[in-house]
């Protein structure tokens, strides 16, 4: 399949400094940043700077090290912030909506991760 991308979804204008963001930490190829709306008491994004559009743009297109080094930031994160049990936290809860059904609405790739109080039940 060929993936298109809107060079003016809102993650590409926060990769290009063009709109503000609250950064969490920086990586060679990923970017974490403060959720605008948190639904949690920690709600962080984290999104490859790379141009993917959703999990299976990133998955098929994407190298290896970008992969790695997304995967990799999002475990930073979580353990940064005391959310990974491995850290003492009392866990977290990683989710990435992509495409219409998950109503995914930024189209840029990106995780959320969730943490900090009791996240509830999977589906609601
Ligand atoms: P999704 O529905 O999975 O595409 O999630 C998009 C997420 O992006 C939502 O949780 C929004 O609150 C968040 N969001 C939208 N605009 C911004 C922004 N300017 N800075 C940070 N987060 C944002």
């Amino acid at each position: 399949m060929t993936y298109s991308y809107d060079q003016n979804n809102i993650f590409a204008k926060i990769l290009r400094g063009e709109i503000p963001s609250k950064p969490i930490l920086e990586s060679e190829h990923s970017v974490a940043f403060m959720d605008i709306a948190p639904q949690k008491q920690t709600h962080i994004l984290v999104i490859p700077r790379g141009p993917y559009r959703c999990f299976d743009h990133f998955t098929e297109e994407a190298s290896a090290a970008e992969q790695v080094d997304f995967y990799q930031t999002v475990a930073k994160v979580a353990k940064a912030h005391g959310l990974s049990e491995a850290k003492g936290g009392e866990g977290f809860r990683i989710i990435s909506n992509s495409g219409k059904n998950a109503h995914q609405e930024v189209p840029h790739y990106h995780m959320h991760i969730l943490g900090g109080e009791p996240i509830g039940p999977l589906v609601q």
